[in-house]
């Protein structure tokens, strides 16, 4: 992207954008234009283990948590069968199946995954999602930074994936900077994973973490990162604009939080740069009240909701209640749907989405 393209959109004000953003959503049909999306989810926080230690993050298990419990070696097998066992009586349709970057490399989490016979974390990863297929729902993995044999294995018991961008800026590695322990964050192996994603068919979800030291011109430069990813490789189904929230105990603690109004820009942008290809998805449990502008921006999907399980990046916001977000988009005219993990597009495009998923899909009911 030229410098004086990320001008021109830098320069442009809320209003602008508004308007904008409605000319490109009107090349929907009604139906499209008017539906908001989420899915209804719960989470399988695996393991905190993490090789990263991101200056703006409360999960790694190298932060003290209120209760000791949440730092999790490897989550039990007993505990896995209870929110399974939850998710069943609440319907959820999409697993998400979350840990820190390559727990396995860590000596405690080998030794608990041997006592389970386990070969390795991946092979542990793979054993739930055959079992979450067994009783249909959909898996979707997000456990950091993996090879393209791990997805290549993985792809096969799984709906999509995630990894987000977050940020390639360089800065962020500086000293005092959020990523300045975080090897794994390096744009190289983020962009290769995301990538790779898209060589191997991958519904992929990413995004961007704004408010961690970036600046405007960074997320411009991301947002057409990611757009030129998917123009080669068609696989990108969702961006996530996803807010750092400020908590005691993490070492970034910036003065400010970001602004709504740079919110609202951000999202005017990626509606921008995205066009109608990629679905906007802005976290409902992290701003709220501003749902409706959000909506006049470009999003258009509240992502994973959880009936039960917390939010384990930000276990202090709690998920919105389906009927508050359904009455907030039914009063400006928009139609809140439910959807699966893996959007409707991707579900007959060729190589996206395997036979043995296929099968699961068809058993779900949305409505139910
Ligand atoms: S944000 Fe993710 S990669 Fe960074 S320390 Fe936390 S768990 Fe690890």
């Amino acid at each position: 992207m030229s410098e004086n393209e990320i001008k021109q959109l830098k320069a442009l004000n809320i209003k602008k954008l508004r308007e904008k953003v409605k000319d490109i959503r009107a090349q929907l049909s009604e139906e499209e234009r008017n539906a908001i999306t989420y899915s209804k989810n719960f989470t399988l926080s695996l393991s905190n283990y993490c090789v990263n230690q991101c200056g703006y993050c409360y999960y790694n298990y190298k932060n003290p948590k209120q209760n000791d419990k949440d730092n999790l070696v490897l989550l039990s097998n007993e505990q896995i069968e209870i929110f399974i066992q939850k998710a069943l009586q609440f319907n959820c349709k999409e697993a998400l199946i979350m840990s820190g970057e390559r727990p396995g490399s860590f000596l405690e989490v080998k030794k608990d995954l041997e006592k389970r016979n386990y070969s390795n974390f991946i092979e542990f990863v793979k054993n739930i999602c055959t079992y979450l297929l067994d009783l249909n729902i959909l898996p979707h993995i997000n456990l950091g930074f993996l090879t393209y044999d791990e997805m290549k294995e993985l792809k096969k018991f799984n709906a999509s994936m995630g990894l987000m961008l977050e940020s390639t800026s360089m800065k962020l590695f500086n000293k005092g900077g959020v990523h300045e322990h975080s090897p794994g964050k390096m744009s190289k192996k983020r962009v290769q994973h995301i990538r790779n994603a898209g060589k191997l068919k991958i519904p992929f979800t990413t995004g961007l973490l704004v408010g961690i030291g970036e600046n405007i011109e960074d997320i411009i430069e991301d947002l057409h990162l990611i757009k030129n990813i998917h123009n080669k490789y068609g696989h990108i189904q969702e961006v996530i604009i996803q807010n750092f929230v400020k908590k005691e105990g993490i070492p970034y603690q910036p003065k400010k939080p970001i602004a709504i109004d740079d919110i609202l820009r951000i999202i005017g942008i990626a509606r921008i740069i995205l066009e109608n290809e990629i679905a906007i998805q802005i976290p409902p449990n992290l701003i709220t009240g501003f749902e409706k502008n959000f909506i006049d921006m470009g999003v258009d999907d509240f992502g994973g909701i959880s009936p039960f399980t917390l939010d384990y990046i930000n276990p202090e916001k709690i998920w919105p209640q389906i009927d508050d977000l359904n009455k907030i988009c039914k009063d400006k005219g928009y139609i809140l749907k439910e959807r699966l993990p893996i959007y409707n597009k991707f579900i007959n495009k060729e190589g996206f989405c395997s036979e043995n998923i296929k099968k699961i899909i068809n058993n779900i009911n949305l409505d139910d």
